[in-house]
């Protein structure tokens, strides 16, 4: 494709995608394909000859486009957020154009450089203690997901209680490791993953708010010394997914320190309201983390992927992952007077992320995230009013921030339909939990374009299918 090919086709895609966020409310929410249907109506084998973007396009349009799930309407309250923004597309559009590979700063020093500005920059934002910061002995890296950044850090965690043995003689077989029943699946992932066993991790209870319990937290911490075993490694939740439930960070935090285990907190999602003055006090305990993560590609306008990913002693990081083969050696590597961000992370090789991040807050500015951070807060907020003053519907959980869980009286097939229902309909689309075998209807605002009238009409939906379903049991 010619470079003048390219700038015609390129600026029909950008009309096609700014036409798609104009009409994206036209669509189901949910897609509505069934199993298999998309793939049975693309060719068995590749094309042997050229065919054209309009073809090519012609396609996108009539067969993926219906198996489409709309992340990006307005009109979109499951799970959690992955939002997007115009300067992110475009930042991460330049980012391709650029086509760099970043894995060391010699491979294009920009890469590398711009990414731990701009890491500060939010690291300041979040108003991190001065040990996530570059100038200080930690430092911080973007990675594709909150589960590789868990991966990473229990295995610094691994190797700093191991004194660097396991990396050398394979896995010692008595670490363990500590997260609440909440905590999400990637972290228990990340412990088969490092070798360290799921019957090495211990499961903590939580309290009516379905935050981990300190003090159950120091009893098996206790029990395991007691036994012979090696405590390393704890998991504390900002804002857990089921329910956005906040663990104790400075009780959990101290016992922590007490104990010599690795704290790492996961904030994928709620971190980013901490970029707000009056939410900050959500991170209070964060200085007794020796790393933390979250997600602007959850709920900060930065499209998937780019999680941020902060360590308190970047030494220990660095001495767990990095690998130096003869063909990646250089002289500023070898002057130590760079970062080299593929010693950060699992994979070698990395993308230019921190563009889109760039884009994204010098676009918005802070203030700018403030106000729409503030916007979904005070949405879910009059969203849980609403079901707090109801006759028909209770509120489940505290809603500390942008998640509202709740449930109608009718018990849990009354809830299971209700949810069906609505997203059959396609006009909006959220998720469920169960908390206490109670089945639980979940809305999560977070969308970038969701505004008061979205909300509003979500309510009316919800309320009027639960009239036509209490009408049909009569
Ligand atoms: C979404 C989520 C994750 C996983 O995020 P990925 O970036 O997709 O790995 C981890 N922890 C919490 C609390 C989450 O909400």
């Amino acid at each position: 494709m010619s470079p003048e090919e390219f700038r015609n086709q390129g600026k029909q895609m950008i009309d096609w995608i700014a036409d798609y966020y104009e009409n994206i409310e036209q669509y189901p929410v949910l897609s509505q394909v069934k199993p298999g249907e998309i793939k049975n109506q693309l060719p068995d084998s590749a094309p042997l000859e050229s065919e054209s973007m309009t073809q090519i396009m012609e396609d996108v349009n009539s067969i993926i486009m219906p198996g489409i799930t709309h992340w990006q309407s307005p009109n979109f309250y499951a799970f959690f957020p992955s939002n997007s923004s115009g300067p992110s597309i475009l930042g991460d559009l330049l980012s391709s154009g650029l086509g760099v590979q970043g894995m060391i700063w010699a491979t294009s020093p920009a890469c590398t450089e711009l990414e731990t500005r701009v890491l500060d920059w939010l690291s300041e934002m979040l108003q991190l203690p001065e040990k996530f910061k570059s100038s200080s002995d930690g430092g911080a890296v973007i990675q594709d997901t909150a589960s590789s950044a868990a991966l990473s850090a229990i295995l610094a965690a691994r190797e700093k209680k191991t004194n660097y043995e396991t990396n050398d003689s394979g896995s010692l077989g008595n670490l363990v490791a500590y997260v609440s029943m909440h905590t999400h699946s990637s972290v228990e992932k990340a412990i088969k993953i490092a070798g360290i066993g799921k019957n090495n991790l211990r499961l903590i209870g939580v309290d009516e708010n379905l935050a981990m319990r300190p003090d159950l937290l120091e009893t098996a911490i206790k029990n395991d010394l007691q036994n012979g075993l090696i405590p390393f490694f704890v998991c504390a939740t900002v804002g857990t997914t089921s329910t956005n439930a906040m663990d104790p960070l400075p009780e959990i935090g101290q016992i922590c320190q007490q104990y010599e285990l690795w704290m790492h907190i996961d904030a994928a999602m709620s971190g980013t309201a901490a970029i707000c003055p009056e939410y900050r006090y959500l991170l209070n305990g964060v200085e007794y983390a020796d790393s933390f993560s979250f997600n602007p590609h959850k709920w900060m306008f930065t499209n998937f992927d780019c999680n941020c990913f902060f360590v308190a002693d970047r030494s220990v990081l660095i001495k767990t992952l990095s690998i130096l083969p003869e063909y990646l050696k250089n002289q500023a590597t070898e002057s130590g007077a760079v970062f080299d961000y593929r010693d950060w992370h699992i994979q070698l090789g990395r993308r230019f992320r921190s563009l889109k991040l760039w884009f994204v807050i010098r676009h918005y500015g802070v203030n700018g995230l403030r106000y729409h951070i503030r916007q979904h807060i005070n949405l879910a907020q009059q969203f849980a009013e609403w079901v707090r003053s109801s006759d028909e519907f209770d509120l489940v959980t505290p809603a500390p921030l942008n998640l509202v869980c709740f449930a109608h009286k009718s018990g849990n097939d009354f809830n299971r339909k209700l949810l069906e229902t609505i997203n059959n309909k396609g006009k909006m689309y959220f998720t469920h939990t169960v908390i206490n075998n109670q089945y639980v209807l979940r809305m999560c605002i977070g969308q970038t374009n969701t505004k008061e009238e979205h909300v509003d009409l979500a309510w009316k939906i919800i309320q009027e299918t639960a009239k036509e379903l209490s009408y049909q049991k009569l």
